[in-house]
């Protein structure tokens, strides 16, 4: 078993991978059930400071970017798609799909999106349903102000779908102060429970959105007007994943009750880019950095390959490497959840150093120690 270290699915805490082996009821018919999950979309709210309903959908991360889409596009609908990093860019395929007109929004991936560029483009053209935009975009680790994008686009009057997935729980998120109507969330992130559950945040104005179209939603799996109702109705439109569920709502628990874990992210984050830096290896953001994971260019004449394979076999150690237009360019290291901690961090740095040594990268401090010293 490696140690993961990359940049989600992240390391599981033992209590929840134990609350996922307790013995089961039947989600569909047992009452108890319907308020155990309320309870737990309760804690989601609860964690992004928000009256809006928290929803629990079975389905890894990538189901909530789907169902937003699907569930608000109505064919013909322009979709403002801001794109500044791969997952960003990615929405202009869920659009596609559920018959909408996207509309990129596109930024340089080194750096944040301009709130002041944004609103240049809006003052041309506005007319957009809604807008897409990520919050933490893994593949750069870049980190966008999205409660900040959320409120311009709604003096435009357009709402906003925000995929926070790699940022919520490593990066503070009010939604309270946000024009945001749908937020995406996934279990394997900074949460730090398994993959295979979506969580939602749905405002009212969203849920009138879709219950006042005129077409029906073009999806089931993907409709999250069917989950409105459904403590009233005691219906789920599906069985709910009760193992999963209950790792979940421990990890929520986990989370709640960490009052440092902002400031550790922060820390530890900050560290890790000044090892780097100063082991002469080169970020690949300018600036804007999540302090969820930490995004470095491939060192000349190595191929991400062969780190990563060093990094695994020799040390027993897993980061990330890239897909898309990063692929083979830039590595990453994933220090959210639980794998944000001093000693995971030290260990990966101390071993990626001695791999670039290996491979006849110089390196130009001893990243480890540099890392701890900042701490
Ligand atoms: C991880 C992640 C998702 C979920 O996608 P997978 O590739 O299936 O893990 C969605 N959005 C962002 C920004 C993510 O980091």
């Amino acid at each position: 078993m490696y140690k993961i270290m990359t940049a989600g699915p992240t390391r599981v805490r033992e209590n929840v991978r134990l609350a996922r082996s307790m013995e089961c009821t039947n989600p569909d018919l047992d009452l108890e059930f319907y308020d155990f999950y309320r309870e737990t979309c309760q804690l989601f709210s609860k964690a992004m400071n928000t009256e809006n309903e928290a929803f629990i959908m079975g389905g890894e991360g990538i189901l909530g970017l789907e169902a937003a889409c699907a569930s608000l596009i109505e064919p013909g609908d322009r979709v403002l798609v801001i794109d500044n990093g791969i997952f960003g860019k990615g929405f202009e395929g869920f659009v596609n799909i559920y018959g909408g007109i996207p509309v990129l929004f596109t930024t340089d991936y080194h750096r944040p999106v301009n709130v002041n560029d944004l609103r240049t483009f809006l003052e041309k053209d506005s007319d957009f349903k809604f807008a897409t935009v990520v919050h933490c975009d893994t593949p750069s680790g870049v980190l966008n102000d999205v409660q900040e994008i959320s409120k311009i686009l709604d003096e435009y009057g357009i709402m906003s779908v925000v995929d926070s997935v790699a940022g919520m729980f490593g990066e503070p998120l009010d939604l309270s102060d946000s024009k945001i109507d749908i937020l995406c969330g996934g279990s394997q992130k900074a949460l730090s429970a398994p993959p295979g559950l979506t969580m939602v945040w749905v405002s009212e104005r969203a849920f009138d959105v879709m219950e006042k179209r005129k077409t029906p939603i073009a999806g089931y799996y993907t409709n999250i007007l069917v989950f409105k109702d459904y403590y009233k109705n005691k219906w789920f439109p599906y069985t709910m994943p009760i193992s999963d569920i209950n790792g979940l709502r421990v990890a929520i628990e986990n989370y709640l009750e960490d009052k440092d874990i902002f400031h550790r992210h922060k820390v530890i984050a900050n560290a890790t880019r000044i090892a780097l830096t100063e082991g002469g290896i080169s970020l690949y953001l300018e600036e804007g950095w999540s302090n969820t994971v930490t995004v470095f260019n491939v060192p000349e004449k190595v191929t991400d390959k062969d780190i990563l394979d060093s990094m695994c076999k020799e040390h027993g150690i897993m980061i990330s490497g890239c897909f898309d237009v990063l692929a083979g360019k830039v590595l990453r290291i994933g220090h959210m959840g639980e794998n944000c901690t001093e000693s995971g961090v030290a260990e990966t740095l101390e071993a990626l150093g001695k791999t670039l040594e290996k491979l006849g990268v110089a390196v130009e401090k001893d990243m480890k120690e540099v890392f701890l010293k900042n701490i």
